[in-house]
């Protein structure tokens, strides 16, 4: 029998860590200086044997990963990988296509048309919106705001990707209170600045509040692209999408939504209802490696207006070959020329799923997040601060003995953390310290919720 190859025992190696994924303490275990001491080695003067340096590679990360990837890892909105997705993004790395042009990869480009026609059509918008597949939702935020501000320039008669910002008419932007941090990175990108942004207030779950939004859209008739979001970060809520996109087409705002998690909930039949008004986005933004389950560097942006999409995207030069007869070049979507083909994992996922299966993912997690919140919320030391409406639950701690909630939360989230049984994040919600879980992992079971809802009351009444 031959030796196994070098990808045959990479395959072993990532096959025990997924298997070991349920059992192992959610934590990393080693701290910065155990993992400095095993990776930071010289820089080998002469070539090593691969085979060598990947299972000596495998042996020094190991105690510091963390088994996000896991059935009980709760924190910021991280989701796992699915069998297909995982498998298939192998493949994108073994097959190595550059998934910019068609004809640098006519398979990828035809995988990209068809994942991009599924996500429309799963997610319930106009089969001739552009998608765009690009590295998280911070990029789709970037390239859905690209396009808005291109086509509210144009209207006002000005070509900002000929003549940039300097001397363009006033471009105004107006972003809920409750705006993701990136979308403001993006809002920076973009020569739009973050203090200029009018911040509309948000109500007691962070959502926009609509009213407000239209009082802010009559002060001034201005070409405007105003932010919106579909699933608050801490919250889980959905800014009122309805009134917010009668108001922007009122006034000839672009609507942008931020959809990083939330937009999924369009995919549930179940969910549909708190999503709804979303397809009347001029963009939206979403995360393929948050609840859909793909691994990293996946993210999709939606434009209703391809037009506008392009003309923001595209880039041209002597050499490129683009597509004769409508055949997609996944460069003029997306900010970047050569990128591994990401949408692979999406095709494979969906594939996978099925419009059933992704539907059941999404109810799955928030049902586990009402059950999970359920359960702590029976303790008197335990209050929850959401309405647990998706798959999001913020909760406070206080001390039987009467002190210091945020101290006695804080101190919570580290001895969670530390116990290894599940891992949460923190957050500052309304003024407060709260815990943060989030349910977005395929892997995660009932009992999986039970176990991490024990460890938590344990820990609170030790
Ligand atoms: C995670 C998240 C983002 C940023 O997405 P990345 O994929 O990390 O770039 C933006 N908005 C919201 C609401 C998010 O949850």
């Amino acid at each position: 029998m031959n030796p196994p190859t070098l990808l045959q025992q990479t395959a072993h190696i990532a096959d025990e860590f997924v298997a070991g994924l349920a059992g192992r303490r959610v934590g990393a275990s080693a701290g910065v200086e155990q993992l400095r001491h095993s990776l930071a080695a010289p820089l080998p003067d002469e070539p090593v044997d691969p085979a060598e340096v990947v299972s000596a590679l495998a042996r020094a990360v190991e105690p510091g990963l963390v088994a996000s990837a896991g059935p009980r890892y709760f924190g910021f909105v991280t989701g796992g990988s699915l069998p297909a997705a995982l498998a298939a993004d192998w493949l994108t790395s073994a097959w190595d296509q550059n998934a910019g042009m068609f004809v640098q990869s006519p398979a990828m480009s035809v995988v990209e048309e068809v994942a991009a026609g599924w996500i429309l059509d799963l997610l319930g918008f106009p089969s001739q919106a552009g998608v765009g597949f690009v590295t998280g939702a911070t990029m789709a935020n970037f390239t859905g705001l690209a396009a808005g501000r291109h086509e509210v320039l144009r209207r006002a008669g000005w070509d900002v990707e000929q003549d940039g910002l300097q001397g363009a008419p006033h471009l105004r932007v107006v972003a809920g209170a409750e705006a993701h941090a990136t979308v403001f990175a993006a809002l920076r990108l973009l020569g739009l600045g973050s203090r200029r942004v009018e911040v509309i207030e948000a109500d007691e779950q962070g959502r926009m509040r609509a009213d407000r939004l239209g009082a802010a859209l009559r002060r001034e008739r201005t070409p405007t692209l105003v932010c919106a979001q579909a699933g608050n970060v801490n919250t889980g809520a959905f800014d009122p999408l309805p009134e917010i996109a009668d108001l922007a087409a009122e006034h000839g705002a672009w609507l942008h939504v931020d959809g990083a998690f939330g937009l999924w909930a369009a995919a549930s039949p179940a969910r549909r209802e708190q999503a709804r008004g979303v397809q009347r986005a001029d963009s939206c933004a979403t995360d393929g490696h948050k609840w859909l389950n793909v691994p990293y560097d996946s993210g999709l942006v939606i434009v209703a207006d391809a037009a506008a999409h392009r003309a923001a995207m595209s880039a041209g030069a002597a050499y490129f070959v683009t597509g004769a007869a409508g055949e997609r070049d996944g460069m003029q979507w997306a900010p970047e020329f050569s990128r591994r083909a990401r949408a692979l994992p999406i095709y494979a996922a969906l594939r996978s799923l099925g419009r059933r299966g992704v539907a059941d993912l999404i109810e799955r997690c928030c049902r586990h997040a009402a059950r999970l919140a359920d359960l702590l919320r029976v303790a008197p030391e335990v209050e929850i601060l959401n309405e647990v409406v998706l798959n999001q639950v913020l909760v406070r701690f206080r001390p039987r003995d009467g002190g210091d909630a945020d101290e006695f939360t804080r101190a919570m989230i580290r001895r969670v953390q530390g116990d290894g049984t599940c891992w949460a994040g923190g957050t500052t919600w309304r003024g407060r310290a709260a815990m943060r879980l989030s349910v977005s992992g395929w892997m995660t079971s009932e009992a999986d919720i039970e176990m991490s809802a024990a460890a938590i009351l344990r820990l609170a009444s030790s």
